[in-house]
């Protein structure tokens, strides 16, 4: 192999892994997104939450758990950092004090990545944040597909009588035809909810909503190669809600639900994203507070590892 020039993780031999400055993966950090081809950027907002807050604290804690993440993926045999060029391009300022100024900011922060063609992987916050990211990428990309890990449908009307909050982004997004819904796939769904309709009206928009018990027992690899063809060509986003996998495994997040995706079959959603064509994705609804041994954010480092490891043209050592 040549000589690479891009960023690479800073390596166990030369800092201690424990030590140095807390970006994702150890990589360099930039001030913004300029001649990357992909970012790490973090979205300390968890304003819009409903029950337990607290992931505005996900994108410091993701970064810090990151810290013993190497760069090539021993399982896919991807070489994220021989492909692209990457940086942790830092926080999002949002407004603490403000919701609809903070989704304002987001999107504008998301407008000058994409303006540099720059593919954002998103460390959250709560899933609000979900909706301005997609009203960036609708102006660069038009509607999109959309693969999306939950507990939840995300598809409220209202809570509490707004209409912008960490359960309504994909309402409004499908509304606001950010989303091409027969091109949307929901996993992980459970629990308890007010009433069917919960789950019911994504589907009546077109939407396919695979129940968490349809998971259960199983590899979701057979899924995945029906996504990929339900999906089909185009844009693809993936937003991937902690709350999908079991509180077993991710306690540390806001509104857990029992009987959720394994880490294994979260794994297999990620790489069964290969192919498509994405040109973003989040991790979200991280809240450390809850998980004292640091797992939910080491997992979600590494499911954001593997995002990078998915995107188009990514190269795979054979
Ligand atoms: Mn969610
Ligand atoms: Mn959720």
């Amino acid at each position: 192999m040549t000589e690479t020039r891009n960023n690479q993780p800073l390596g166990g031999n030369e800092m201690p892994r424990f030590a140095g400055l807390a970006t994702m993966m150890r990589l360099p950090h930039a001030s913004n997104a300029k001649d990357l081809d992909v970012c790490f950027v973090g979205v300390p907002f968890d304003i819009g939450t409903s029950n337990r807050p607290g992931a505005r604290l996900g994108p410091r804690q993701i970064r810090a758990e990151s810290c013993l993440i190497r760069p090539y993926n021993m399982a896919t045999r991807a070489a994220p950092f021989d492909s692209f060029q990457v940086a942790d391009i830092g926080d999002v300022a949002i407004n603490t004090f403000d919701l609809q100024k903070s989704i304002s900011i987001i999107e504008h922060a998301y407008d000058e990545i994409l303006r540099q063609n720059c593919v954002p992987l998103t460390m959250g916050g709560d899933h609000t944040i979900t909706l301005p990211i997609l009203r960036s990428i609708y102006k660069r990309h038009g509607p999109v597909g959309i693969v999306h890990v939950d507990a939840h449908a995300d598809t409220n009307d209202h809570m509490f009588g707004e209409p912008i909050a960490h359960g309504t982004p994909f309402r409004r997004a499908i509304e606001e035809g950010l989303i091409e819904p027969t091109r949307m796939v929901q996993i992980g769904l459970r629990a308890s909810g007010y009433a069917a309709d919960d789950f019911d009206w994504p589907r009546s928009q077109g939407v396919r909503v695979v129940q968490a018990e349809a998971c259960w027992y199983q590899s979701l690899k057979p899924l995945m190669a029906e996504v990929r063809d339900q999906l089909g060509a185009g844009p693809v986003y993936l937003t991937f809600d902690i709350d999908g996998l079991d509180p077993a495994y991710a306690p540390g997040t806001g509104t857990p639900e029992i009987g959720g995706l394994s880490v294994h079959q979260g794994l297999e959603i990620i790489r069964g994203c290969r192919g498509l064509e994405l040109v973003g994705a989040d991790l979200v609804e991280v809240a450390p507070a809850y998980d004292t041994s640091g797992n939910t954010s080491l997992l979600a480092a590494n499911l954001l590892f593997e995002m990078l490891c998915v995107l188009p043209n990514v190269e795979y050592r054979s």
